[in-house]
């Protein structure tokens, strides 16, 4: 099957008088014949569901469509797309371990990399996703065991060279985990690139409409797990019965221990009826794709002309620095445009005040057209040292180009522009 008809079709198949569309099983457990099959699941727990708390048939239905469409062995969904980047490398490190991140990453990720996870033990070595082979090789310490980074970045529309960050990896015998949130697998899948975990907070293009906040976790099968460097993977989990995830569960070795471990002992599980709003979202998400980008370049193109703008990052952009990787990496450069105004802040907030409508708010890659001033909302947190490495100014706005009639976007731009002097 092709995206489109995965998108429609995968994770879900009615056999005879079984209703249409994936039913909402709003359980939390389920209801065995006797103790010695209940008995039988926790000996071997991918044999039959126990208790929502980390499996549930519509989540899973919804699992295995995002897996399809990235090209995985599995996936997991996680209550936030928060939840999924903690638990990818929780999976993977323990206190005293490190990994290495691209500083081009989603400003909460950055939070929760550099300093939540650093509370707990496990050190995140930032670098710069521009670097080359050589200087990303030395980041390396004896107790690195991930590398991180974002297919486009959020809000620095930096495309990653998934390559370069695959091969790095890998010489280091350690697996990439790619955020691949703004592309989504009709964009990009970047299994075909090397990655071997991708990610996504499904709040954005894959819910689509602004309705729930989640996570996907998505395990490609290809890394090498019995090489030396992750003996939770090979030797016995005493948590489950001795257990050794390679030996039982094979290729599915990462997702399976992420869920009977991580999932079962944190419980940041979706409830099925969220999973079936998000299984509505992703039904129409190949189509919706295709349109946001058709948006995006014209919306792109008409900051370029406006005297108001000191630049446009938009990475389908002929001119844009990271277009050479959009036209390797990318099937389109997403909804996300990213505006600097002349006159910093001031004229940043007072473009975003003037817009009708377009809404304000913390969100992005919403069906609707929004605007977001990443200085004064959600990247405050950050000193100012964090906002340059993340790629912020404080006169850039994030403009996330919605499905509207693409005539009412310029026009609502022209409010905003208008009220700059
Ligand atoms: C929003 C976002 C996240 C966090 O996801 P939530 O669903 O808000 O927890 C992670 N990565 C990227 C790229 C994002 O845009």
């Amino acid at each position: 099957m092709r995206d489109e008809t995965k998108c429609l079709h995968s994770g879900y198949t009615p056999k005879n008088t079984e209703p249409r569309v994936v039913p909402i099983y709003q359980s939390t457990t389920y209801v065995f014949d006797s103790t010695k099959d209940i008995g039988d699941v926790f000996d071997e727990p991918t044999k039959a569901l126990i208790y929502s708390r980390f499996a549930n048939p519509t989540v899973m239905a919804v699992e295995q469509k995002i897996c399809e469409l990235e090209g995985g062995v599995g996936a997991m969904c996680t209550s936030s797309g928060q939840a999924a980047s903690l638990m990818s490398i929780l999976n993977i490190c323990k206190a005293g371990d490190s990994f290495i991140s691209s500083s081009k990453i989603y400003g909460g990720t950055v939070n929760l990399f550099a300093v939540t996870m650093q509370k707990y033990g496990i050190e995140c070595i930032f670098v710069d996703d521009d670097a080359d082979e050589e200087t990303l090789n030395k980041a390396f310490k004896e107790n690195t065991k991930a590398v991180f980074g974002e297919t486009i970045a959020n809000p620095a529309l930096n495309v990653l060279d998934i390559e370069k960050f695959a091969r790095v990896a890998h010489n280091h015998n350690v697996p990439l985990i790619i955020d691949n949130t703004f592309a989504t697998p009709i964009l990009c899948k970047p299994f075909e690139f090397g990655a071997d975990i991708v990610i996504h907070s499904t709040s954005k293009y894959m819910d689509g409409h602004a309705l729930q906040v989640g996570g996907v976790i998505v395990d490609s099968g290809n890394f090498d797990w019995t090489n030396g460097k992750f003996p939770e993977f090979v030797e016995p989990d005493e948590s489950y019965h001795g257990i050794s995830y390679v030996e039982t569960y094979g290729k599915a070795a990462y997702i399976v221990k992420a869920r009977m471990q991580l999932m079962r002992d944190f419980g940041a599980y979706p409830s099925a009826n969220s999973a079936f709003l998000l299984n509505l979202g992703l039904e129409t998400m190949a189509l919706r794709m295709k349109r946001y980008c058709e948006n995006a370049i014209k919306v792109a193109k008409f900051f370029e002309k406006s005297d108001k703008i000191e630049a446009v990052t938009y990475p389908g952009l002929e001119n844009d620095k990271n277009y050479p990787l959009a036209q390797k990496y990318l099937k389109g450069a997403s909804g996300v445009v990213s505006i600097i105004v002349k006159g910093g802040k001031e004229n940043a907030v007072k473009f975003m005040d003037s817009l009708e409508l377009a809404s304000n708010e913390v969100h992005v890659a919403d069906i609707r057209t929004c605007v977001l001033h990443p200085a004064s909302e959600t990247h405050r947190q950050l000193t100012d040292e964090q906002l340059v490495a993340a790629g912020i100014n404080p006169g850039m706005i994030r403009f996330s180009v919605g499905l509207e009639n693409i005539d009412d976007i310029i026009d609502d731009i022209k409010k905003g522009l208008a009220a700059i002097e």
